[in-house]
């Protein structure tokens, strides 16, 4: 592996051969997640394809020419070329290796694959989801000098990452941008010694013998089990919606919203996400209809005073959506009364689904007792069914799911556990 700047792009890269390209920079939680995933495939791949690293802050107009947008971003070149599909933001080992794969020959594919060797790793703790509640937990542990490590499919931070504001944490007296309070949280945990293994692929968990499989060459082992995996959006279940999310149907009004300058919003729900969302919605949307199948909103009340009073936003209540259809640059919504079964089309540039969220729990379905909606039932020491498990935050089974409910989970299971492994 090599570091070069823009003078050597030409000689290192262009005329190089087989080189993987990594823009990284400092302060960069992704380009951190990145790096030794980078180091353990050069060590792999390292005598057919060349490994570079190039500093993105110093090497500025290099990235510009290249349109690298974002850090870290991987590029492929073979012979001067550019090739295979660029990554970037939480990249996973999977995908690097696919591109890496893409350009050797298959004999040499299966040689590489015959070298990887299953690693064991050995732990107190693993906590499973970095999000406000395993984050916590992790913090609690590691101060308490135990062994841990946060394991996350994705990168550290949870559902307030991409929260645009939040305003009723405690410790602060203006409402604090979301990625930045959860970039703090998981900084705080991080620098105390908690390992982190994120943006990984879990592939299997075995939860009596508390074993973890990651990036499925990687076994990861602990004395206990900290389920900190959340919840993920419901989606509508009508025809298009899986088809157009993402490309005019979003979940997230802070990752998408910015990109709604000016125009006309669809918002699908009435719970406290879809209100307060809506009025976030209203910075950019120039008009937002709030679509509601009941015939009032269940938010909170200062949030529904501040979405009847924005003259941006209008509500059609006793409706759900029947059917998203891309018609150009616009979406058609078919939307039905679910009163007079009467149906009609409204035509928009995007639309947000609010309408309340699963648990995350795939991976442990069948093993551990569940309530009927599927949450995981704890004691109160967030203790689950099976000894030396246990569960924190928006996942288990509970009246209200806030960032202080799941911190305040995740400390207690964090005090249960270090009591239980003295
Ligand atoms: C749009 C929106 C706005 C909100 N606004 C507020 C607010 O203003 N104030 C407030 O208090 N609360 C708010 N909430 C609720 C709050 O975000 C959650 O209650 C809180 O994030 C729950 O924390 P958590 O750690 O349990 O789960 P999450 O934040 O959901 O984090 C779970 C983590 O687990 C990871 N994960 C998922 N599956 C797996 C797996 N199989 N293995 C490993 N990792 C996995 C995820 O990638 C994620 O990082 C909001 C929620 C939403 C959706």
């Amino acid at each position: 592996m090599k570091e070069i700047i823009t003078s050597e792009f030409d000689s290192e890269v262009l005329q190089a051969g087989k080189v993987v390209l990594d823009f990284y920079s400092t302060e960069c939680p992704p380009c951190e997640a990145l790096a030794s995933k980078f180091e353990d495939l050069s060590d792999l791949y390292g005598k057919d394809i060349k490994f570079i690293k190039i500093f993105r802050q110093q090497n500025r107009e290099l990235a510009e020419k290249l349109s690298v947008k974002s850090s870290p971003t991987l590029l492929f070149y073979k012979d001067g070329k550019e090739v295979a599909e660029r990554l970037t933001g939480g990249i996973r080992r999977k995908d690097i290796i696919r591109n890496l794969d893409s350009m050797l020959s298959e004999d040499k594919v299966a040689h590489i694959k015959s070298k990887v060797k299953p690693s064991v790793s050995e732990f107190d703790v693993i906590i499973l989801g970095a999000g406000p509640g395993g984050l916590t937990a992790g913090l609690y542990l590691c101060q308490a000098k135990i062994n841990t490590v946060l394991i996350d499919i994705s990168l550290p931070g949870g559902h307030v990452s991409t929260t645009h504001e939040v305003s009723n944490y405690p410790g602060f007296i203006e409402p604090q941008a979301g990625y930045l309070l959860s970039h703090n949280m998981s900084e705080q945990t991080k620098l105390c010694g908690t390992v982190y293994k994120v943006a990984v692929d879990i592939t299997k968990v075995d939860l009596e013998k508390k074993e973890v499989l990651i990036d499925e060459y990687e076994t990861v082992k602990a004395r206990m089990i900290v389920i900190a995996t959340g919840t993920t959006p419901n989606l509508t279940g009508a025809p298009g919606e899986k088809e157009l999310k993402g490309k005019g149907i979003s979940y997230c009004a802070t990752c998408d919203g910015k990109y709604m300058d000016g125009k006309e919003v669809i918002v699908i729900g009435g719970g406290n996400s879809a209100v307060e969302e809506s009025e976030y919605l209203t910075r950019f949307a120039e008009k937002l209809t709030i679509v509601h199948q009941f015939d009032k909103f269940t938010a909170n009340m200062q949030a529904q005073e501040k979405a009847f009073n924005n003259p941006k936003i209008s509500m059609i209540f006793d409706s759900e959506p029947r059917h998203f259809v891309r018609d150009g640059e616009k979406i058609v919504v078919e939307i039905e009364n679910v009163k007079t079964r009467e149906r009609r089309k409204l035509t928009t540039d995007g639309v947000f689904i609010f309408i309340g969220m699963k648990p995350n729990i795939e991976l442990f379905r069948g093993k551990l007792e569940l309530d009927k909606w599927g949450y995981i039932k704890t004691n109160e020491d967030m203790q689950t069914s099976i000894p030396g498990i246990y569960a924190v935050g928006d996942v288990i089974s509970k009246k209200y799911r806030q960032i202080t409910t799941a911190v305040a989970d995740g400390t207690i299971a964090a005090m249960a556990i270090s009591k239980e492994l003295i």
